[in-house]
């Protein structure tokens, strides 16, 4: 079972060797508190709406590490018909930046009240 790896917020995406100016959003773990609240209405369906169109980048299939067990995160690398066990999200900001984050990341908003940075919400509303 492979996890992944976690960024903090907000971070410099540094996986592959884009040029863009990329920021991480949402690389959860288990053994990092991560901020927690009520999503704008609207996060969910429009961040599932994106993940619907993710990028394929191949760094393998992954769990989501805050189900409560294995079973009901093997579940969840699918919402309705939309498999998010792998692929990430792009979100086009401000200031010429790019967030990047995982498709799972509709899961952990969804399920583990995962409240993203004020400005990913933003753009994510913005994509709308
Ligand atoms: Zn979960």
């Amino acid at each position: 079972m492979k996890y992944m790896t976690y960024f903090p917020d907000l971070s410099p995406y540094r996986y592959s060797d884009s040029t863009q100016s990329m920021l991480n959003v949402g690389w959860l773990a288990r053994e990092h508190p991560f901020p927690t609240g009520t999503a704008p209405e609207g996060l969910v369906e429009t961040l599932a709406e994106l993940a619907k169109h993710s990028v394929n980048v191949q760094r393998g299939m992954h769990f989501c590490e805050l189900c409560p067990d294995f079973q009901t995160a093997r579940q969840n690398t699918s919402r309705c018909d939309t498999f998010i066990g792998s692929g990430e999200i792009r979100v086009p900001g401000s200031k010429r930046v790019t967030y990047a984050s995982p498709a799972m990341i509709v899961h952990y908003v969804e399920e583990h009240s995962y409240l993203p940075p004020a400005e990913y919400c933003e753009a994510v509303m913005r994509t709308t």
